[in-house]
């Protein structure tokens, strides 16, 4: 039989021990990217996904979440609002300060880019510990639109993001194409 869309994939995600610290086993999707059939298929998918959640935009995360969110956004007929880390948007923005495993970080959106009106999909990569995607939700949340998921390429089952999505950000939905 055909092979299952996931497991499909995930053949072409790469693991990178020790990138870009030592310690990490970084999941590497440039692969995907570079097959168009793979990348077309990643985007059906996330773009079914919008269709299903009524979402009215995409917001993707710098920077591979850009990637990814560009495309989902054209293929489903939706605008596109790039979250991105301190200092590089322009105009107003609103912030979120998260913490990382090792230090912290700043994401920003432009202050005009949603609104109440808003039913939003948070779209990145990778999910991992889930701190990213909650920052991103919560800052979203700020602007009076509503987050209804949080899409991703992988979720990495072991490091808890989900339980920490359920804990921290109760109904909404986290919506992963590859579980690893
Ligand atoms: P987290 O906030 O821990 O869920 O980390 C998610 C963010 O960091 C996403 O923007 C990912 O692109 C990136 N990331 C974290 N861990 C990995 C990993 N093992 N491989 C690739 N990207 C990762």
């Amino acid at each position: 039989g055909e092979m299952p869309l996931d497991r499909w994939l995930a053949g072409y995600i790469r693991d990178v021990p020790d990138h870009p610290r030592p310690g990490v086993l970084f999941k590497d999707y440039s692969a995907l990217l570079a097959e168009p059939r793979a990348f077309a298929a990643a985007v059906d998918f996330l773009a079914e996904l919008c269709s299903r959640r009524r979402a009215t935009k995409v917001a993707g995360l710098e920077a591979r979440g850009f990637l990814l969110g560009t495309p989902v956004a054209v293929r489903c007929e939706l605008g596109f609002v790039p979250v991105r880390k301190k200092g590089k948007l322009p105009g107003r923005t609103l912030s979120r300060a998260y913490e990382l495993e090792y230090g912290s970080d700043v994401i920003e959106i432009q202050q005009d880019a949603l609104g109440p009106r808003d039913r939003v999909i948070v779209l990145d990569d990778v999910l991992a510990t889930g701190g990213t995607a909650l920052a991103a939700a919560s800052l979203i949340a700020e602007t009076g639109a509503q987050v209804v998921s949080v899409a991703v390429l992988l979720e990495l089952g072991a490091l808890s993001g989900r339980r920490r999505m359920e804990r921290d950000l109760a109904g909404v939905p986290l919506d992963a194409l590859i579980t690893a």
